[in-house]
């Protein structure tokens, strides 16, 4: 009987023991799906991430390069989602980025592999487009086209419409020697010539794509090296006041190129600031520009003197650039009263609420912030009253034909008054002939500063002393 209760306890316990063991199987085969889940998945869309995109596709163009048979990646990026994202705040952003990933998956068959590489960022592998190409390419542009009507398409947040649309970069693979890291760049490379050609445009990659990519590449090699060789340089152009005193002067930058020469900005700006190179330029720049008033400062012919730097849109958008600007200023120890960033239309079009307040902060440090290039965009006044601008500069595109055209004097009178009861500074560019002048003074009387080729081309450092020393 003892035998009996004895192997029942036994049993009892074994059965216990099983049972509970197969509970800690069972969570741990939970918990390791789970890991694995996450080691494989985004966070917030659920689709696959990163690392495994490049796992998939690196098995894929094998797979492809052994059966001839075409693959592509799409990459897909919203084109407005940045603002959408700043101004209804980011957990809306999150939603809206959670209700695309929904939709795009719904487009796609059960084989394709969609992953999201973080921001607003979606790409997307798909595999067996056969072996003509022309054939693979008719049907992406099928599959391209229905994944951009599903994001163009009115998505509802928080009771909001949002309206969306994205741009695709489609590159193909097959039995070529193509690599994980080619194929990512040439996608992306023709995701961004879509970009640039406008909203909801599809694009594939080809040679001239990839001409213009290795170009950009090469500049950018070329101006980091630049900036390290110290090929960047500054020169000065006078800001002179009514009675033709130089009260200060724009720093603008010049490239002496180790094998092209002097490079003018126009050239090269635009490809730093695509490259996002411009952050380097602008850093260097600023370093330069506070170097200089402390030099100023120490001169008593310079002395109160003051310098404009020119901001581009990238720099300004990137998160801390006020701070970093006041922290360099700090660290030089200028009076901050004498430095002025100048900034175009194009950043204050969108109206972003962090713009304004980078620009208020560095207002409030006592920076000054001037309104470039007026009369080249849209010319709205009211940014004058939803900016704390203090100085507008006034484009020569107005002031050419000013001693002949009643409508540009007109035009310039308004923006003089306007500025007045805003209590804004005026500074008119391009003035190359005394008949200019002397019209703008018929105008404005003595409430403005004039620069242009009149008072002085953009010079070399120890030439714009010189000026003043002879003034
Ligand atoms: P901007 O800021 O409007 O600079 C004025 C440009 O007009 C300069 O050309 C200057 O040489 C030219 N200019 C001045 N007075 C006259 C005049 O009386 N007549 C004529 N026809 N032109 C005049 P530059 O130096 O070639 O600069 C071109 C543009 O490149 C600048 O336009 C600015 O947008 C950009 N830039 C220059 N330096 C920098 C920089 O350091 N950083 C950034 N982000 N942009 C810069
Ligand atoms: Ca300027
Ligand atoms: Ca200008």
């Amino acid at each position: 009987m003892r035998e009996l209760i004895k192997k029942q306890l036994l049993f009892n316990l074994l059965s216990e023991v099983t049972k509970r063991y197969d509970y800690i199987m069972i969570q741990n085969a939970k918990i390791f799906d789970e890991i694995t889940h996450k080691a494989m998945h985004d966070e917030l869309t659920d689709l696959y991430n990163r690392y495994y995109f490049i796992d998939q596709l690196k098995r894929a163009i094998a797979s492809s390069r052994r059966h001839g048979i075409y693959g592509a990646v799409l990459f897909i990026d919203l084109d407005n989602f940045k603002i959408i994202n700043d101004t209804a705040g980011h957990k809306a952003g999150d939603t809206l980025l959670q209700l695309i990933a929904k939709k795009l998956f719904e487009v796609l068959r059960e084989e394709d592999i969609i992953a999201r590489f973080g921001g607003d960022e979606f790409v997307i592998l798909i595999e067996n487009l056969g072996k003509e190409q022309k054939k693979a390419v008719e049907t992406l542009k099928i599959i391209a086209d229905k994944l951009l009507e599903s994001i163009n398409y009115g998505h509802i947040v928080n009771r909001k419409i949002y309206h969306i649309t994205a741009s695709i970069g489609i590159a193909l693979f097959n039995n070529n020697s193509i690599t994980v890291s080619d194929i990512l760049r040439y996608a992306d490379s023709a995701m961004y010539e879509a970009k640039k050609k406008g909203k909801s445009q599809i694009i594939f990659f080809n040679p001239k794509i990839e001409e213009k990519l290795q170009k950009r590449v090469l500049m950018e090699t070329s101006i980091r090296q630049g900036i390290e060789g110290k090929e960047f340089f500054l020169v000065f152009q006078p800001q002179v006041d009514f009675t033709g005193k130089i009260i200060g002067a724009e720093a603008l930058v010049r490239w002496n190129n180790r094998e092209q020469g002097i490079i003018p900005p126009a050239q090269f700006i635009p490809f730093a600031e695509e490259t996002k190179m411009i952050i380097k330029i602008g850093e260097w720049l600023l370093h330069e520009a506070c170097k200089t008033l402390i030099r100023w400062q120490k001169n008593p012919t310079t002395k109160g003197l003051k310098l404009s730097i020119n901001c581009s849109l990238i720099e300004f958008m990137e998160p801390d650039f006020d701070t970093k600007v006041i922290e360099t200023v700090k660290q030089h120890n200028v009076d901050p009263s004498l430095l002025t960033l100048e900034i175009t239309e194009s950043l204050l079009v969108q109206n972003n609420s962090a713009v304004k307040k980078a620009i208020r902060t560095l207002r409030e440090f006592g920076i000054s912030i001037a309104l470039d290039d007026f009369g080249t965009g849209y010319s709205s006044l009211s940014y004058l009253k939803n900016f704390p601008i203090n100085i507008l500069k006034i484009d020569r595109v107005f002031i050419r034909d000013i001693f002949l055209d009643h409508s540009d004097q007109a035009l310039v009178r308004a923006i003089f008054s306007v500025a007045q009861d805003f209590g804004i500074d005026v500074v008119v560019e391009g003035v190359e002939k005394a008949e200019q002048e002397m019209t703008l003074r018929a105008i404005g009387g003595e409430h403005f500063l004039v620069q242009g080729f009149l008072y002085g081309k953009p010079m070399g450092f120890e030439q714009f002393e010189h000026i003043l020393e002879d003034c």
